[in-house]
């Protein structure tokens, strides 16, 4: 178990757009089980590669805490409707804000074993889906936030 340092807003990292992965080798293996303790550790329900400051397509979502999803070059291939609500960010600590997500994602991206695979999300798994993508090209949530960001307390807040 490896927990990494997480990169936050005003690194140049976060903003970069990432690359596919191509193959699977034991260094992604290992970056990959190394984000998902770093999102548990973090009590976060997503983590992007960048965040770790690896400029790959990887990332890992869990909004429940027991079924972690693991998605390389993930594409978002449709959605619907919207949802309105508050967002956080790992990246951006001590801070929440609200923004407008569709409410269903369908996602296809690749598993550990360079599978494809298809994954469907609502509500929270869909808004987690479409910010952990964003990170993918170098996009934070705040660029999207509708009003100012809020403090909180962090561990009161999913984040991502
Ligand atoms: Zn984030």
């Amino acid at each position: 178990m490896a927990i990494r340092n997480v990169r936050e807003i005003g690194e140049e990292v976060l903003t970069k757009k990432c690359k596919a992965v191509v193959e699977m080798t034991p260094r992604i293996k290992e970056l990959i089980e190394d984000m998902l303790d770093t999102m548990y550790e973090a009590n976060g329900v997503g983590l992007a590669a960048p965040q770790v400051g690896i400029l790959k397509r990887i990332v890992v979502i869990d909004v429940t805490g027991e079924d972690p999803h693991i998605l390389i070059n993930p594409r978002i291939v449709e959605t619907s409707g919207e949802q309105v609500g508050p967002e956080a960010c790992l990246s951006v600590p001590g801070k929440s804000g609200t923004v407008k997500r569709p409410n269903y994602v369908k996602v296809v991206g690749l598993d550990v074993n360079m599978t494809e695979y298809e994954l469907e999300g609502t509500e929270l798994l869909a808004r987690a889906i479409c910010h952990e993508l964003d990170h993918l090209d170098g996009k934070l949530y705040v660029d999207k936030v509708e009003g100012p960001l809020q403090d909180v307390e962090r561990e009161e807040e999913e984040e991502a």
